[in-house]
């Protein structure tokens, strides 16, 4: 089981028409099907790890302004006390801490899932992130999680490539090189599996504020590359480019 980091773009994704969309609904026939899935979302930040142990998660509705019939979209999937209590072992066992707690899906969980597997019919927790701790703290957490993949459980990292929501445009055809070579850097990074690089990204990747003006759009990422375990290296399933600016850039990380 590989893990993945999916570029969730606008709460409407599932609504929207477009490359990314097409990607997401058709992901599930390249993976091996998943016993659980637990999701490190950049809409769920906390001062210390938390994970979810709801036995039936909620629907997070965590935006505004968006059509009606998104806010009555519900993705009911069981959630899974047993792996909640099992994760928060792992991070308890490491030193770096964990409590549960009952929360449900938010939007950068379930606007993904809804789209890889409709049915609902797999076990969803969420993972919290601490954007206050640091890059290398969520590269640890993710590798907290490394002996999961073997069991089963699917690892997913649900952030954004880029994520300058200041810039976006439904207008533009073109996306500035300040995203695309941000977008490029990471691509290459991630493919190669180059943890020190992706750690440290702020230093050594093109225009990395501009593109991450706040981090937790981009914390999943290390997420998703820690729980593949070290050495791992990733793969490219998508790019594409949503609002101008926003990469919908999605990779897969094994050994
Ligand atoms: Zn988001």
């Amino acid at each position: 089981m590989p893990t993945l980091f999916i570029s969730h773009g606008a709460p409407s994704l599932v609504l929207e028409h477009g490359a990314a969309r097409d990607f997401l609904a058709h992901l599930a026939s390249a993976l091996p099907r998943p016993r659980a899935i637990v999701v490190a979302s950049a809409h769920w930040l906390t001062r210390t790890p938390t994970v979810d142990s709801s036995a039936r998660p909620a629907t997070i509705h965590d935006f505004s302004g968006f059509p009606a019939e998104l806010e009555e979209m519900r993705y009911p999937a069981a959630g899974s006390p047993e792996l909640a209590r099992e994760i928060a072992a792992l991070l308890q066992a490491d030193g770096l801490g964990c409590t549960l707690a009952e929360r449900g899906l938010d939007h950068g969980a379930w606007s993904p899932l809804i789209l890889i597997y409709p049915l609902a019919d797999i076990p969803v927790l969420q993972l919290s992130l601490q954007p206050s701790l640091g890059p290398a703290h969520h590269l640890r957490l993710g590798r907290c999680l490394a002996r999961l993949p073997a069991t089963g459980v699917l690892v997913l990292g649900s952030g954004g490539a880029t994520h300058n929501l200041g810039t976006l445009s439904m207008g533009r055809q073109t996306a500035p090189a300040w995203a695309t070579e941000f977008d490029a850097w990471l691509a290459d990074a991630a493919t190669r599996g180059d943890a020190d690089a992706l750690v440290d990204y702020q230093r050594q990747a093109p225009h990395a504020s501009q593109n991450h003006p706040t981090p937790e759009h981009y914390l999943p990422l290390l997420v998703a590359l820690g729980a593949a375990g070290v050495g791992a290296h990733g793969r490219t399933l998508h790019r594409s480019m949503s609002y101008g600016t926003l990469s919908m850039a999605t990779f897969a990380f094994s050994q």
